[in-house]
Formats: C-alpha cells, sequence, structure tokens
C-alpha cells in the first residue's frame, strides 16, 4: 500500500510539471506578438508590429517633398523586415520611429545640377532656378558695365545644366548655389576686427597675404579697419570665371618721343632742345576683355588722330672740346685742411675760403679757362686769376711758386701753382675765392672740405 501511495505521489508531481511548462510556454505566445525589425540599407530604425504603419510613414514623408518641391520622388534604399517576436514592451514608439527613419531616409528626386568642366558642382530644383544662377553670376561681373556696350559675355569653363536625379539633401536653393558657385565654398570665415588691430596682423595670423584680405573683401578699405568691423578671411575662388567683351570708345593721349640730333656747333656732352615735344591726341575705339572684371586686353578698331603728336629733338654736340673749356664744375683745387670759412672774420668780409696744407703742395685748376692773373698783389702775394668764361672766375693766393703765367689756356685739374705764405698771411695756406659776375661767393657751396 506504502509502495502505491508513493507511485500515485511521484504521477501527480510530474502531471504539475507537465502543467506548468505548458501554462509558461501558452502564455508567453499569447503576451508576446509577431513584429518586425525594420532596416533601411542596413541601419535599424526599430521594431514595428505592423508593415503597413512604415509605408505609410514613408508615403507621408514622400508627399511632404513632393509638395514642397513639386516632383516625384523616389527612394532607392533597400527596407527589409525581419520577423521577430518580442513583449509589447519592445516594440518601437511611434514618434521615436519617425525620428529614425527621417534620419536615414534618402529620398531622390530629379534636379538639375550646374556641371562645370565635366563636374556637377551644385544642384538645384529646377532648370530655371539653375539658369537664374549662371546670370546672376554673370551679372555679378557686369557691374560698372554699360550693358548696352557688351558685345559678348561667356564662362571660360563649360558649362551645362543637367538633369540629374539625386539625393534631397544635396539640394541647394538659389543663394547658396549662387554663393557656393562664386566662392568655392558655403563656409566663409569671418574676423572681428579687434583694437590695435592691422591688415597685417590678421594677414599674418590667418596665413594670409594683404591681397588675399583685399580679395576677400573687395567693398572695404582694408588699410582703414574700424573695431568690431567683421571681414572674410576666407579668399573666394571661384568656380566660374566670366570674360567680357566690351566695346568702348575713348580718348586718349599719344606720348611724344625724344629723338636726337648731332651738331658741330655744340661740343661733345653739351645738349640743346631744338624742338619741344608736344602730345598728341586721338580718338579711339576698342574692343576691351575683361577677366572677372579685371582689363586683360584691348584690341584696338578704329582710330582717329585729332591732334598730331610732335617729337621733341634735341640737339646733341659732337664738335671735340677744348682742353681749357669750362665744365661749369668746380672740383677742389688742393687737398688740405679747411681753416677758416668765407664771410665775417675780424671785422672785416673773408672774400674766400683757407686751406691749410704744406709749403709746395701743388694746386690745381678748380675747372678749365684762361688765366688773366699770375704775378703777385698786395695781401695776396703770389696770386693765379683764372676765367673760366662763363661768367666766374677763381682766385689762388698766397702761392709760393707760379706755375702758369697770363694768357696760358688751363685744363680743369692742371697743376698751376704750389701752396706759400706770401702776402698778408700767417702760415702756409691755399686762399681760395670764387667770383660770380665779380662779386665773391662761397666757394663751399661749389667745392667740399
Ligand atoms: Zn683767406
Amino acid at each position: 500500500m506504502n509502495q502505491i501511495k508513493k507511485v500515485l505521489k511521484r504521477k501527480y508531481l510530474l502531471h504539475c510539471l507537465v502543467f506548468l511548462v505548458t501554462f509558461i510556454t501558452c502564455s508567453g505566445i499569447y503576451f508576446s506578438t509577431l513584429s518586425y525589425e525594420v532596416n533601411i540599407d542596413g541601419k535599424d530604425i526599430g521594431i514595428v508590429k505592423n508593415k503597413k504603419d512604415v509605408y505609410r510613414l514613408i508615403e507621408e514623408k514622400k508627399r511632404e517633398i513632393k509638395k514642397e518641391f513639386e516632383k516625384d520622388v523616389t527612394i532607392s534604399q533597400k527596407i527589409t523586415f525581419n520577423r521577430v517576436r518580442v513583449g509589447e514592451d519592445k516594440i518601437t514608439q511611434i514618434d521615436r520611429f519617425k525620428q529614425n527613419l527621417n534620419k536615414v531616409i534618402d529620398l531622390s528626386i530629379k534636379a538639375y545640377s550646374i556641371n562645370i568642366n565635366g563636374k556637377d558642382i551644385v544642384y538645384l530644383k529646377d532648370k530655371e532656378s539653375a539658369q537664374k544662377v549662371l546670370d546672376n553670376i554673370k551679372n555679378y561681373n557686369i557691374k560698372s558695365t554699360d550693358i548696352n556696350k557688351i558685345k559678348e559675355i561667356k564662362f571660360l569653363e563649360k558649362v551645362s545644366v543637367e538633369e540629374k536625379e539625386i539625393s534631397i539633401s544635396k539640394l541647394k536653393s538659389e543663394k547658396l548655389a549662387y554663393e557656393y558657385l562664386l566662392n568655392g565654398t558655403n563656409d566663409m570665415q569671418k574676423y572681428i576686427v579687434k583694437s590695435g588691430d592691422t591688415v597685417w596682423d590678421i594677414a599674418k595670423k590667418y596665413d594670409l597675404k594683404m591681397d588675399d584680405i583685399q580679395k576677400a573683401n573687395p567693398d572695404i578699405n582694408i588699410n582703414k579697419l574700424k573695431i568690431n568691423q567683421e571681414i572674410n578671411i576666407t579668399v573666394p575662388k571661384s568656380y566660374l570665371n566670366v570674360k567680357i567683351v566690351e566695346l568702348a570708345s575713348y580718348e586718349e593721349t599719344i606720348p611724344y618721343e625724344t629723338v636726337y640730333e648731332e651738331t658741330n656747333a655744340l661740343y661733345k656732352g653739351e645738349k640743346k632742345v631744338k624742338l619741344e615735344g608736344i602730345e598728341g591726341k586721338r580718338k579711339v575705339e576698342a574692343e576691351i576683355v575683361k577677366i572677372n572684371g579685371v582689363v586683360s586686353s584691348k584690341n584696338i578698331l578704329k582710330e582717329e588722330i585729332l591732334s598730331q603728336v610732335q617729337d621733341k629733338v634735341v640737339l646733341k654736340g659732337t664738335k671735340k672740346r677744348p682742353s681749357y673749356m669750362a665744365y661749369g664744375v668746380f672740383s677742389n683745387p688742393t687737398r688740405g685742411k679747411l681753416t677758416s670759412r668765407f664771410g665775417k672774420r675780424w671785422g672785416r668780409i673773408h672774400t674766400g675760403i683757407d686751406i691749410a696744407a704744406p709749403k709746395g703742395t701743388i694746386i690745381k685748376a678748380a675747372d678749365g679757362g684762361t688765366v688773366t692773373f699770375s704775378g703777385t698783389q698786395s695781401g695776396y702775394g703770389k696770386l693765379v686769376i683764372i676765367d673760366h668764361g662763363n661768367g666766374y672766375k677763381t682766385y689762388y693766393a698766397h702761392c709760393s711758386k707760379l706755375l702758369v703765367k697770363k694768357g696760358d689756356k688751363v685744363a680743369k685739374g692742371q697743376s698751376i701753382a704750389k701752396v706759400g705764405s706770401t702776402g698778408r698771411s700767417t702760415g702756409n695756406h691755399l686762399h681760395f675765392e670764387v667770383r660770380k659776375k665779380g662779386t665773391p661767393v662761397n666757394p663751399l657751396t661749389y667745392v667740399k672740405y
């Protein structure tokens, strides 16, 4: 009997166990639901109960874009649904799911690219917008040019507008596309001028040239920066270069040339203007080629002389110059030390300069000329006077020895006497005088001691 009881008890326990396992399994199935793990191009978006919800959200997004751009929208990404069984709490909240979807979804749209030299640079929503951007860039370059005088305007690059299927994220507004093409970027760095800043400081700080800063700020005088002024420090590098051929008509002066005529009437080294030059004037019609607003070449189509140019004619001497002819420039007559200047001295006027030098030191003619006196004069002692034939005479006084006589023709630098202390003198020196039309003038304006 005891044995039977034991068997019954074991059976009972077994039944309880089977029941428990069945109950747990069934309730798991009952409480968890069949769901889908959504994947777009390998990226997890979330878990949904119903595929339809995903399609509905995508369609909603497409409609939104379609409304904004008035264009059909496509999606080229791969959407996958993996069947999963999860608890209710694992299902992604709808708002959260929408957020994830917006982050990952990449809708494509038919747009128009501005293609430069074979490369798509910017995308705009339609052909007209692309064309407008290109026109605005041309207009930017026209600036002050009279539109009626423009014969041709074109881009130096090969530019085309092409239809392309692109991701909506690549689309640019007209304003951004224009700035991007003009500057080479949409990220223009700015700098706010601080007290004490110079352009040079700013250029150095950003490793730019002064020219670059001017280029980046065409409408600002960079040498007159003000505190708190905002300047660009990104040098624009346009994708497009605009060539404008402009028809221009203007008057301009014709510069004269100088021609030389040789003449035996003048000595070598002498020049004389025979005829003054006169500038001419002409009216010109030309084609001016500008690249990005800067003149690059001029092609003259027609010119009309309004007044003739007259060359300047200068006579050039060929006659051999006599050795005694004055150059009109004095050289120092002797070496030595300046001991007395020209002007008032001891209540009298000193009519020359004194140069102290040992007795016998050679005295040279300060310029070419004719000796008009060579002898002794009271006060001066032994004296040489040279007439240079140009209104100037020079005096060399207190000499110890005279080497020339009256009537001699002497060349500039020729030895004429020796230093001494004759006449009213207290030591060996040369008293040197320059007389202009008979009046003593300061020799130190002609010679240097
Ligand atoms: Zn003197």
